[in-house]
């Protein structure tokens, strides 16, 4: 919600190199500690949990464990806190509710293109607009649609912070044309913590919450 909700900050609390997998090279990275607030008008006001630990590539941007790129040396993050954390965060879930916001934004703005095209002869066409649509914005606004970038929310691979490949959109939206044809199959979404759709399971995707800034 956007008067009052939970926001999830990070903050990077520590810097140096490492070996980046999908760089294939040394690069600088950022360990930042990710916190969830309860927010009012934006402002955090009360800390609610600490959510883990995420080590971002200073060049490709891509998200990692990072006990799975750092040494035990490089990272306990015993060393680093006084609580003890999950560490393997790099991205939340968002929330059915959202998801479904996202796709009413999404819808609305289709029909405003179907009004416009409405003197056509649509038929099949209009079928084709929505699935182009779907497949336009996840490949041009990587991975968001408006109504996404209007939420904050983007589509991810389901195990890291990266933009799913060509392929994996394209089946992903494939999948999500036929389960058009019968909507409640979209509530298999409430059956898992990711919040998987049939099409997220398809494609082996997730979507996930935008994060907040860093400092
Ligand atoms: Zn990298």
């Amino acid at each position: 919600m956007i008067i009052f909700g939970t926001k999830t900050s990070a903050s990077v609390i520590k810097t140096g190199e490492f070996n980046c997998p999908n760089c294939q090279n040394k690069r600088n990275y950022k360990l930042k500690r990710f916190k969830k607030y309860i927010h009012i008008f934006f402002i955090p006001i009360i800390q609610t949990d600490n959510l883990g630990d995420s080590l971002e590539c200073g060049f490709c941007l891509i998200n990692y464990v990072p006990g799975t790129v750092l040494s035990k040396d490089e990272y306990s993050p015993e060393n680093l806190l006084s609580t003890t954390i999950s560490v393997n965060y790099w991205g939340t879930p968002t929330t059915f509710g959202k998801r479904l916001g996202a796709y009413l934004i999404d819808m609305i703005f289709i029909y405003v293109v179907l009004f416009a095209l409405v003197s056509l002869e649509l038929g099949i066409l209009r079928l084709l607009i929505g699935f182009i649509y779907f497949l336009g914005c996840d490949l041009l606004l990587k991975g968001s649609s408006f109504g996404k970038l209007l939420l904050q929310m983007k589509v991810s691979e389901l195990d890291k912070d990266k933009l799913p490949t060509t392929m994996k959109l394209l089946m992903r939206n494939v999948v999500k044309g036929i389960c058009s044809f019968f909507p409640p199959i979209y509530l298999i979404a409430l059956s898992n913590d990711n919040v998987q759709t049939l099409h997220d399971k398809a494609a082996n995707t997730i979507v996930i919450d935008k994060l907040g800034n860093s400092r």
